[in-house]
């Protein structure tokens, strides 16, 4: 048998953490079997769906590299498919037109309210003829589901879990206007897209009894469940957004994440393998089982999604991150775009860069000096710096670079060096007022990294600057 798993998001909103984490564990059980993974747009709530939404899901979803194997499914195309297999039942006696009145429903959720129970419809036109219908109502279709006895999910990550079935009530699978209930479309979409493994959010479990009646009354294979634990901010309440109940689209533009540690920070939030933390891809389709994923609700921590986004920084291609960061850059100093020559020196400066950022926004904030031609802002703790300069330490400094023939990092240090043996100073009292002047900070990459990616005009010219003042 052929795997077959699908992530089908309602398109009511953007992508969100949550949704992201089912979306790649369907897609990394299809991988780890040898399987599809397939996209269903269940966009059936017309009120509350949006193509922005949709938009927002997709775009998520490939930049987590999660793509789909076949054509999305868009269910709300299926309806006249959801509504002939109401119908069917219908026929073989598996469900029926029920033609309560809105007062009749009202009533028995009255007597249950004041009962203290769940309302439970009755069943009262389970065994009535059509011929009984009262005038001007426009009929459900329920779906006779079983009353006796109990319903058993072997769930596989939650285990067995059993319902009585005298909780479960013929439920509605077809409108009086004919549209088809959330519930139906999805069993006859999974059915006909031939899923064989459901992974979806635990807050699906009650749903899945029901669905099974449908699978039952229709004949049909019952897909394998597996339910997984919602994830829970880090002091155990239900994610906010406070907590990282957002869209990935945020993780993305205003977080500076790398996908690849979101992907492998999720994979992580309820399944492990040992104490591993940093899970390549390879490994994870390799290692993981969706019967592995514990059963306790996850908590979500930022701080440690940081660090691993710094782990995947410091392990990003120098060219790449840089491309990531240029965007962010030219917004911040107000161009279009970065040209050619800005993004070089970017990419020469990011081994010394990536060092120290865990996320591209610190990223693109560190790097910002590399590309600002004539006005660096400086921060507070580089002026003090610039102020306690040793006397004539920047003409000095022109004069020794300047003589300084072949750049690099070693023969830009001896020029330094002997500038500092010159005016009798420790190195660091000319290296922090140099940094400051070249970078407009008080940290940055090691201080003769920054003048070689800088090259020695732009060097040159920045303290230059100082000295006319
Ligand atoms: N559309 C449902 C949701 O977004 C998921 C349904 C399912 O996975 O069966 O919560």
């Amino acid at each position: 048998m052929t795997v077959v798993t699908r992530f089908a998001p309602s398109p009511t909103g953007f992508l969100h953490i949550g949704g992201a984490r089912t979306a790649l564990y369907n897609w990394l059980y299809a991988k780890h079997t040898g399987g599809k993974f397939l996209i269903r747009i269940e966009d059936t709530d017309r009120e509350r769906s949006t193509p922005e939404a949709v938009d927002a899901i997709f775009d998520g979803l490939k930049w987590l590299g999660l793509n789909a194997d076949e054509e999305p499914v868009m269910q709300f195309a299926r309806r006249d498919r959801h509504a002939e297999v109401a119908h069917s039942l219908v026929a073989a006696g598996k469900a029926y037109f029920c033609y309560c009145s809105p007062e009749e429903l009202q009533e028995m959720r009255e007597t249950a309210r004041a009962e203290g129970r769940p309302m439970k419809y009755d069943g009262r036109w389970r065994d009535r003829d059509a011929s009984e219908a009262p005038e001007g109502i426009k009929p459900v279709v329920r779906l006779k589901c079983p009353q006796e006895g109990e319903s058993i999910i072997s769930d596989q990550v939650q285990g067995d879990v059993r319902v009585a079935n005298d909780q479960l009530d013929d439920y509605i699978i077809l409108r009086g206007d004919g549209t088809p209930t959330y519930m139906l479309s999805v069993v006859v979409d999974d059915h006909d897209m031939n899923i064989t493994h459901v992974i979806r959010g635990d807050d699906h479990l009650t749903n899945a009894f029901r669905q099974k009646a449908l699978y039952d009354a229709m004949g049909w294979d019952v897909p394998v469940f597996a339910h997984i634990p919602l994830i829970h901010g880090p002091d155990g309440a239900k994610l906010s957004k406070r907590h990282g109940a957002l869209g990935v689209d945020a993780y993305r533009d205003e977080m500076g994440f790398l996908p690849e540690a979101i992907n492998n920070y999720l994979l992580r939030l309820g399944w492990g393998h040992g104490d591993d933390e940093i899970i390549s891809q390879e490994q994870a389709i390799e290692w993981f089982d969706v019967k592995d994923v514990g059963k306790g609700a996850s908590r979500f921590d930022f701080a440690k999604l940081t660090n691993l986004n710094g782990v995947y920084i410091r392990q990003a291609d120098d060219r790449r991150l840089a491309s990531d960061i240029a965007p962010l850059i030219a917004r911040n100093i107000g161009l279009a775009e970065l040209n050619a020559d800005q993004v070089e020196s970017l990419v020469k400066g990011m081994s010394g860069l990536k060092e120290r950022a865990k996320t591209l926004i610190e990223l693109a904030d560190s790097a910002a000096f590399y590309v600002t031609d004539g006005v660096l802002t400086f921060n507070e703790k580089a002026q003090p710096l610039i102020d306690e300069a040793p006397q004539g330490l920047f003409p000095a400094l022109v004069s020794a670079l300047d003589a300084v023939t072949i750049w690099e990092e070693t023969t830009i240090e001896e020029a330094v060096r002997q500038v500092s043996e010159t005016l009798d100073v420790k190195l660091g009292k000319v290296a922090q007022p140099l940094r400051a002047v070249l970078t407009g900070s008080n940290s940055s990459p090691g201080i003769f990294e920054v003048m070689q990616v800088l090259g020695k005009t732009e060097t040159l010219v920045r303290i230059q600057r100082f000295c006319a003042k």
